[in-house]
């Protein structure tokens, strides 16, 4: 019992993140980054800002990011928002949090899937936030009507991680319209890598008060290093999220996030091409993994959970990592024996392919 901690403090369970070693050469497919290069015109953008002296950095950036707000408007054209239905911040985890905090904690508890990304636990104990898990279906899918009623809030990621499953809208809207007096928190960090055109709950915010959607430019964007999340919402969430930010940090994003980051979500054609190579990549992953004997989770995502039915998980990452290849695995009930495995280049993937095909014998 260190003196100085608070209570809070020594009762905290901090979010493990994926480790980022220093060693070269390493074929990374534990963390699901992009493997892909961020678009040119983001890196000009960020470039331009810095100047040959860094002058503008003397200045505070924008505590608002309007610009990056205008450019969020302008990504989701078709969905007719204003900026006041949206807010950024510094990463997703970040506007996470502030949600935990302005719109979930209530008295009644809240509702997360049983698997699902560790993060939000973890702020519910940062926050005070009580949590009811609801298991996923044996197959790893989250059933929307196994979410019951009278609960202080439910937040689900879609696609979930680390499953990679993906609800269809209509299911989305089926949750959201069956708790009307709760907030509903949709986590797509990894929406873009989906198949279907228009999946995202966007589509809902207009119609749907209590629906918040959080999305990332870590993932699709290769831009996990610049820091950039946002949420979209009815006006009012949003004003909660400003009013939990403006009491914390007003300059969350600084001068090269929100140049940088409103460049990049103008450049759809960059987004295109690199969500079409790690989709294909996917695909080609899957059938190599099937061949060695894995099964695979359908994903929609740029990782695939998979499982041998042989060998055990954890042993398999030990052995793999040996040969310079890091994949994610999780020491939690139900999915001890999965492996979370980013979908990296056709190279990487073949690496990975080529070491577990040694290890299997
Ligand atoms: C990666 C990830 C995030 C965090 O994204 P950042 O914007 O990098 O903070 C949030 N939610 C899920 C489900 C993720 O996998």
């Amino acid at each position: 019992m260190n003196p100085f901690w608070s209570t809070l403090v020594h009762n905290l369970s901090p979010y493990v993140p994926g480790e980022q070693p220093k060693m070269p050469d390493l074929v990374k497919l534990n963390t699901n980054e992009n493997p892909y290069p961020p678009s040119a015109r983001a890196v000009d953008a960020m470039r331009e800002e810095l100047g040959s002296d860094g002058a503008s950095l003397r200045l505070y950036p924008d505590p608002n990011a309007d610009r990056l707000r205008g450019a969020i408007v302008n990504h989701f054209a078709d969905q007719a928002l204003t900026p006041a239905q949206v807010f950024v911040g510094n990463g997703s985890d970040e506007v996470l949090a502030h949600a935990f905090m302005a719109l979930l904690k209530h008295d009644a508890p809240i509702l997360l899937p049983d698997i699902s990304y560790s993060f939000y636990p973890v702020y519910c104990g940062l926050y005070g936030v009580d949590h009811i898990t609801v298991p996923l279906n044996e197959r790893f899918e989250i059933c929307v009507d196994d979410f019951r009623q009278g609960n202080g809030g439910i937040v689900i990621a879609n696609p979930n991680a680390p499953t990679g499953h993906l609800l269809r809208l209509a299911e989305i809207e089926r949750l959201v319209a069956a708790h009307p007096t709760s907030v509903v928190v949709v986590d797509e960090a990894y929406i873009d890598f989906s198949e279907q055109v228009v999946p995202t709950a966007i589509a809902l915010i207009n119609r749907y008060p209590n629906l918040l959607v959080i999305r990332t430019l870590s993932k699709s964007h290769s831009l996990a290093g610049l820091r950039v999340g946002y949420a979209v919402g009815n006006a009012a969430l949003i004003d909660a999220l400003e009013r939990v930010k403006n009491s914390f940090n007003s300059y969350p994003l600084d001068r090269l996030a929100i140049v940088g980051a409103t460049a990049a979500l103008g450049d759809k054609p960059h987004l295109e091409q690199t969500r079409q190579a790690v989709m294909q990549s996917r695909a080609s992953l899957t059938d190599a993994l099937e061949r060695l004997g894995f099964d695979v989770l359908p994903s929609a995502a740029n990782f695939i959970f998979t499982r041998h039915p042989q060998h055990d998980a954890a042993q398999l990452a030990t052995e793999l990592r040996q040969r310079k290849v890091i994949v994610r695995h999780f020491k939690l009930p139900r999915i001890d024996q999965h492996l979370r495995i980013t979908v990296g280049t056709d190279t990487q993937c073949q690496l990975l392919v080529d070491a577990l095909r040694e290890i299997l014998g």
